[in-house]
């Protein structure tokens, strides 16, 4: 039995070749998780599109994914206006011809009471990642629709329906791509595109550590409310996203698939 965590080992869960001549568009794919999804697509033979705001985000990324063999553009793209993301889909069509899988990861969060959200805080989170989903998914879909084939992975947060005090926007956010997820699911089913959702617990990234635990404190804290002591690694999630995307799941629909080492179960007396 291999106990290293998923981080530190090599072997793919998928086949080398699950995604070869498939274009895979990764928004937030110069950072964090949406930066691990993409290597691992990468890795299935995908070629990629990444899309952020910035270009010192997703230039270096692009240098690694094309190191690992993929072929790879990086779009400048603000996912919270829908002419940029026009733009982006446009750009990739161009290069790839089509656009197989998207993996809407982009989102923005800050720690805030709700009493002290400004109506800008809020809308700035909303627009980034329910709006912005939205968006992309609109885009993208009537790109599938049209071509009768698509997957679509949807990254969400189990504040969605547990709550989550002090991220009123990005819970409410959340709460509605799982409504997007679960409806397009349906909607879209017949044209040929599956629609789901991936839950991740606590992982590891700057975005998370500058925003949301701000201290090693803070950090150690949340680590030890996890029911398996330690955060997710950013591949244990991919690992998930990529198969949601693959045909091993051809027949999961609508799913929201939490990876959470149970953290938002049993959070009654006796857990810290
Ligand atoms: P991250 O590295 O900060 O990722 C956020 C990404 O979104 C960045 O690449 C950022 O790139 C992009 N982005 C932000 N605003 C954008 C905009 N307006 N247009 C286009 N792209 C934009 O954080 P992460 O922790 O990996 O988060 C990835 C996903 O996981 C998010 O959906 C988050 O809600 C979810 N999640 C995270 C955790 C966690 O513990 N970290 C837990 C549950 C769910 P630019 O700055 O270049 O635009």
């Amino acid at each position: 039995m291999n106990d290293k965590p998923r981080e530190l080992r090599s072997e793919r869960m998928l086949p080398h070749d699950t995604f070869r001549d498939k274009c895979v568009l990764v928004t937030g794919g110069g950072t964090g998780l949406g930066l691990a999804t993409a290597r691992q697509f990468a890795d299935l033979g995908a070629r990629l599109v990444i899309a952020s705001r910035k270009r010192e985000h997703l230039e270096p990324a692009a240098a690694e994914l094309r190191e690992r063999g993929a072929e790879v553009l990086p779009v400048v793209t603000d996912v919270r206006r829908p002419g940029s993301v026009s733009e982006m889909v446009e750009a990739a069509l161009e290069r790839f011809g089509s656009i197989e899988v998207l993996i809407n990861n982009a989102a923005g969060n800050f720690l805030a009471p709700a009493e002290e959200l400004s109506p800008g805080g809020w809308k700035v989170v909303i627009d980034i990642a329910l709006n912005g989903v939205f968006y992309c998914t609109r885009e993208v879909g009537l790109h599938m629709i049209e071509r009768g084939y698509g997957r679509i992975v949807n990254v969400v947060a189990t504040y969605a329906w547990t709550g989550g005090p002090g991220t009123v926007h990005s819970a409410a956010a959340k709460a509605g791509v799982v409504a997007m997820t679960r409806t397009l699911a349906v909607e879209w089913a017949r044209h040929g595109v599956r629609v789901n959702a991936v839950c991740p617990g606590l992982f590891d990234s700057q975005g998370a550590r500058e925003r949301l635990w701000p201290s090693a404190e803070a950090q150690e804290r949340l680590r030890r409310s996890v029911p398996l002591q330690r955060f997710a690694s950013t591949r244990e999630v991919a690992d998930a996203i990529t198969y949601l995307a693959s045909p091993y799941a051809d027949y999961v629909n609508g799913e929201v698939l939490v990876i959470d080492a149970g953290m938002h179960l049993g959070r009654g007396l006796g857990r810290s």
